[in-house]
């Protein structure tokens, strides 16, 4: 099929701009943008309609099409079995890579890791220090072990629960980050765009606060520790009431001002 016969079958069905449908395009088939507007008789194969339409149709998400995210400047492997890393997140592996630098924290570990994009960035950024990395999916792991070798880092990644997989050598820890699963039970089921993603990297209980309820009840292995959490600007001021049991917590913005992530130091 060409590219305006493509355009006029979906434009009026899904009442996209030609131009949105492009880039959708250029994201699935890995080409710039310029490369269809300069040709509009190109021929589109059948699999990427068919994969346009249920992107268009059903929310399906096109980095598990390409294979591939982005993140702070590197590539990274994505497949159904992990959560599609977010552009907030690189935030939160920003204020990290600061925190480390500042307070020269030289151990530090990644619960629920997923694609492995928070632990990997980190130890891509500072190769000196210890990064470990836990999730409770051994297929998640697989992709975060992969993708940790194809960037060619050495990353310890165990598979467990919370804090669970690190209990033995939890004093060396200094700085302990995650981007848990923190989304609303009722918010992930009513969103379809949440489908395709692996229920367990998102829900978070009814209240989205099952990992930050988990986490609080270790108050007694994480006194003199550095906690960094991302979790959902709705339902920020509940996790941080939740979490004071740990210490004194400080809300941080993300780059589009919400309130996303969660500090807790040692310090004061
Ligand atoms: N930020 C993701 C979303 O809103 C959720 C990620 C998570 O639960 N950790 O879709």
């Amino acid at each position: 099929m060409k590219i305006t016969d493509l355009v006029g079958k979906i434009q009026g069905e899904f009442k996209i701009s030609p131009f949105r449908i492009l880039k959708i395009l250029s994201k699935i088939e890995d080409k710039d943008i310029s490369f269809y507007l300069k040709d509009w008789e190109v021929e589109i194969s059948e699999q990427t309609f068919y994969f346009l339409v249920k992107h268009l149709k059903e929310g399906y998400p096109i980095e598990y099409i390409t294979k591939k995210v982005s993140f702070l400047g590197n590539e990274f492997f994505v497949n159904e079995n992990v959560l599609i890393p977010r552009i907030e997140t690189e935030d939160l592996v920003i204020l990290a890579i600061n925190l480390i630098k500042n307070k020269d924290i030289k151990n530090v570990i990644d619960i629920g890791t997923g694609s492995g994009v928070i632990a990997i960035s980190i130890k891509k950024q500072l190769p000196k220090i210890k990064v470990r990395a836990s999730d409770i999916s051994e297929d998640a792991i697989k992709v975060a072990q992969y993708n940790a070798e194809k960037l060619g880092v050495n990353i310890g990644f165990k598979i467990g629960d919370c804090l669970d997989p690190f209990l033995e050598e939890i004093d060396e820890v200094q700085l302990i980050i995650s981007n848990p699963p923190y989304v609303e039970t009722s918010f992930v089921e009513k969103n379809r765009f949440l489908s395709y993603e692996p229920r367990i990297s998102l829900d978070g209980g009814y209240d989205g606060q099952s990992f930050f309820k988990k986490i609080s009840n270790y108050s007694h292995l994480l006194k003199s520790k550095y906690l960094l959490f991302e979790t959902s600007e709705f339902t920020v001021r509940k996790t941080a009431e939740i979490l004071s049991a740990l210490g004194k917590v400080q809300i941080l913005p993300d780059s589009f001002k919400k309130e996303r992530f969660i500090f807790i130091s040692p310090d004061y």
